[in-house]
């Protein structure tokens, strides 16, 4: 059996592990674009802040490829596949044919319209060969713009904070982390990064950036200027799959996939942030670009094509964030809709700034965001991923102090 990857991200070297696992004999090739020892993508906003050097981002060893006896086509970019004769396209014209594939690629940062965008000093943050020419381009910078309020922007305006630029964070909605927060944690978090020496601007954009040759400064969509040597752009995500055929493998935002990780194609398997399947807390087709789902989903789909049959209840977002001195917790749906069937409750004390809001759907929990007071977390998050209905008063989840015990009746 021929196995090929694409991607040497989490996903498809979890993959990989699981495949070797059960199938000591079969091939496996993984190609990929970036030639760095597998690593830890998150880390790479840890080593932009200084606080960890890049030797530290691998994780596994150099070895890896050897270990398992992976052929890998490292530096080398997938440009198609051609589903009916089983077979991806590289470089140079070269054909590579597959039994089982699997699609990990992951997701590119999602480009923004402005004009001016090729200006140098003017960068994304997904690589750690991002997070290298980053670092170049600081010594000689005093003054940054970060484009983008989620998780990567603000981890780019913390290390650039750190590395002892004026930072301006410039964010299209009300508050930062909208996607993963609700509006009091939002504007909580707001406060504590102004209080820190961010400057934040909300609701506002970008609509050109000027210079000559390097960026000099932006025009903001409310008609001002603001002036910055250096610029990070951090507006989210996009799924890559540029190369999929859309006439043989369905898409939406995401790759389709089924409870066994596998598209529309049979034979073909996709996972990790290039995936769209079912999120169990919102009840429908989602991308969950997020680390853990990337690993579960790279396990299921290396299980299924070695022919171990797995099946995924599908996937949650969540993230666990220290945010200067506030320690967030946020899962699923933290924004419910305004109908009947869903239920908020929440305690929010302004003093010692700890909050914790639930949300139900009828009897299940199906959200929860939580500040300064996220015990019991990991029980909330098996609460929503097993769908198991609260059959005692919901105010009691409420309590950081609650246990296991409680919920027994
Ligand atoms: C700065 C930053 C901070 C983050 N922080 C968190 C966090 O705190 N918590 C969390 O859960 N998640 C976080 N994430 C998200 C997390 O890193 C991703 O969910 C995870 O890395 C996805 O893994 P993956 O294997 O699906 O894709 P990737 O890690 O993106 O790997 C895909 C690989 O495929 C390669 N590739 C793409 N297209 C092609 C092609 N055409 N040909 C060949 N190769 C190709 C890519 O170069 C890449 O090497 C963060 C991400 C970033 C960038």
């Amino acid at each position: 059996m021929d196995y090929v990857i694409l991607g040497n991200g989490i996903a498809g070297v979890s993959a990989a592990e699981t495949i070797r696992q059960l199938d000591p004999e079969g091939g496996i090739t993984i190609v990929a674009d970036e030639t760095f020892t597998p690593y830890s993508r998150p880390m790479i906003a840890m080593v932009l802040a200084g606080e960890v050097s890049s030797d530290k981002l691998p994780i596994r060893k150099g070895s890896f490829y050897d270990d398992l006896r992976i052929s890998a086509v490292l530096g080398n970019r997938v440009s198609g596949i051609d589903v009916d004769q089983k077979r991806v396209m590289i470089q140079n014209d070269a054909y590579l044919p597959f039994d089982k594939l699997l699609i990990a690629t992951g997701a590119d940062p999602r480009p923004i319209k402005a004009e001016g965008l090729s200006l140098n000093n003017i960068f994304f943050m997904r690589t750690e060969a991002h997070i290298r020419d980053m670092l170049a381009a600081i010594s000689e910078a005093k003054k940054a713009l970060v484009l983008g309020g989620g998780l990567v922007g603000f981890k780019a305006a913390y290390g650039l904070l750190k590395k002892g630029l004026d930072v301006t964070m410039l964010i299209t909605s009300g508050y930062p982390l909208s996607l993963q927060v609700d509006e009091t944690t939002g504007k909580l978090i707001l406060d504590e990064l102004r209080n820190y020496g961010l400057k934040v601007r909300v609701g506002i954009s970008v609509e050109a950036f000027e210079g000559n040759g390097a960026v000099a400064g932006a025009r903001l969509s409310d008609g001002s200027h603001a002036t910055c040597d250096m610029v990070v752009v951090g507006k989210g995500v996009l799924p890559a799959l540029s190369f999929v055929p859309r006439d043989k493998i369905d898409v939406d935002l995401g790759i389709l996939v089924s409870e066994q990780m596998e598209t529309s194609a049979a034979g073909i398997f996709a996972a990790g942030d290039v995936a769209e399947c079912v999120d169990v807390s919102r009840q429908t087709r989602w991308v969950n670009a997020i680390w853990p789902e990337a690993v579960t989903q790279g396990r299921i789909a290396g299980s299924n094509m070695a022919g171990r049959p797995v099946s995924y209840r599908g996937s949650l977002s969540r993230n666990v964030l220290r945010i200067l001195s506030l320690d967030v917790m946020t899962m699923g749906m933290v924004n419910a809709p305004d109908t009947s069937e869903y239920e908020v409750i929440a305690s929010l004390n302004p003093g010692s700034r700890t909050y914790r809001k639930l949300v139900f759907r009828e009897n299940t929990l199906c959200g929860a965001v939580m500040l300064n007071a996220i015990e019991q977390g990991g029980i909330l998050m098996g609460l929503i991923q097993n769908e198991i209905p609260i059959n005692v008063p919901k105010k009691v989840l409420l309590q950081p102090t609650f246990n296991f015990k409680q919920l027994m009746i």
